[in-house]
C-alpha cells in the first residue's frame, strides 16, 4: 500500500479537510466514497491555448469536491454529485487510452484531489498500456503539499486555481477558512516539482499555470492573489478568467450575484499590466 492509500485507510486524511471518515462505509466532506466516481470524459476545446491546442484536451471530470463553493459552475457534478458512474482503476486507465486514441493532446484530470490515491494507480496501468501524452492536474489547489510532492512522477502539468487571498472570503464562499495558506503551499510545491511552464510545439508539456476567476465586487481579493503570485513564483504563467456568472447559490449573495462589469474588467487588466504578469486572459 502506498503513501497516498495510507492517507485514506479507514480514517481519511487525504486532503486538507482531514475529515477522518471511513470512506469504505460513508461519504466524506468531498461527498464521495473510496471508489472512483466519474461524471464524464470527453475532448474539451475551451481550456487555455497550450492545453486545448488544435485537437482538444482529454478531460475527465471526477464527481464530488473537497470544497463547497456556493457559486460552483459545475455544481451538479461537484456538489450534488449527480450523473456519476462508478469505475474501476483499470477502467479509468482505459478512458485515458481512449482519449489518447482520439488525438487528445493531454489527459486533463478535473477536480482530482479526493481520488488521487486511485488516480495514480490508473496512470501506472495506462502508461504500461501505452499512454504517452502529458497528464494535467486541474485543481482548486486545496491539496496537501505532501500529496503534491508524492505526485511528482505522475503529473506533468498543474492547472491550479488560486481563488482567494482572504480567509474570510474563502470561508463564506467555499466553506474553508484556511484556503490561502493551504493553496499557496500546494502551488509552491507544484512549482518546485515541475517548474515554470514549458511548451513544445505550442502545447503544455510540463510546469505550472495558475488560474484565477475574477468574482464580481471582490477586486481587492483579485489584486492580493495576483500580487502574491508575482512576488512568490518567478516566471509564473497566470490565466485570469472573467467569465464568472452566478450559479448554484450565488444569486442569493450580495456581491457575487451578478457577472463582472466593464469597469471591473478594465481595472483588472490594468493591474495585470502594471504587475507585468505573463499568461492568458479570458474575455468577459
Ligand atoms: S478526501 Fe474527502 S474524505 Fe478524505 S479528508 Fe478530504 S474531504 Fe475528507
Amino acid at each position: 500500500m502506498g503513501q497516498l492509500d495510507n492517507l485514506v485507510g479507514n480514517n481519511c486524511k487525504l486532503c486538507p479537510r482531514e475529515c477522518g471518515v471511513d470512506r469504505n462505509k460513508i461519504r466524506g466532506l468531498c461527498k464521495t466514497f473510496n471508489r472512483l466516481e466519474i461524471a464524464s470524459y470527453n475532448i474539451h476545446c475551451g481550456e487555455e491555448p497550450p492545453i486545448s491546442g488544435r485537437n482538444g484536451s482529454g478531460t475527465i471530470f471526477f464527481a464530488g469536491c473537497n470544497l463547497g463553493c456556493i457559486y460552483c459552475q459545475n455544481y451538479p457534478i461537484s456538489q450534488l454529485v449527480k450523473a456519476k458512474k462508478t469505475v474501476s482503476v483499470s477502467e479509468l486507465a482505459d478512458m485515458m487510452l481512449k482519449l489518447q486514441r482520439r488525438d487528445a493532446h493531454n489527459i486533463n484530470l478535473v477536480t482530482p484531489s479526493h481520488f488521487v490515491h486511485l488516480i495514480v494507480d490508473a496512470i501506472k496501468i495506462a502508461r504500461d498500456r501505452g499512454l504517452k501524452i502529458p497528464i494535467i492536474y486541474n485543481t482548486s489547489s486545496y491539496d496537501k503539499d505532501d500529496v503534491i510532492y508524492a505526485l511528482s512522477d505522475f503529473i506533468d502539468v498543474y492547472l491550479a486555481d488560486l481563488k482567494y487571498a482572504d480567509d474570510k472570503i474563502s470561508k463564506e464562499l467555499s466553506g474553508v477558512s484556511n484556503y490561502f495558506g493551504i493553496a499557496t503551499k500546494a502551488i509552491l510545491a507544484m512549482h518546485r516539482t515541475k517548474g515554470a511552464l514549458i511548451l513544445k510545439d505550442g502545447l503544455a508539456e510540463r510546469g505550472l499555470i495558475v488560474r484565477h476567476l475574477v468574482l464580481s465586487g471582490l477586486l481587492e481579493n483579485t489584486e492580493k492573489v495576483l500580487c502574491w503570485l508575482k512576488n512568490n513564483i518567478p516566471n509564473v504563467t497566470v490565466s485570469v478568467m472573467f467569465q464568472y456568472f452566478p450559479a448554484y447559490k450565488a444569486l442569493r449573495h450580495p456581491s457575487i450575484n451578478r457577472k463582472i462589469n466593464a469597469e471591473e474588467y478594465f481595472t483588472v487588466l490594468e493591474f495585470i499590466d502594471k504587475l507585468g504578469l505573463d499568461g492568458f486572459v479570458q474575455e468577459i
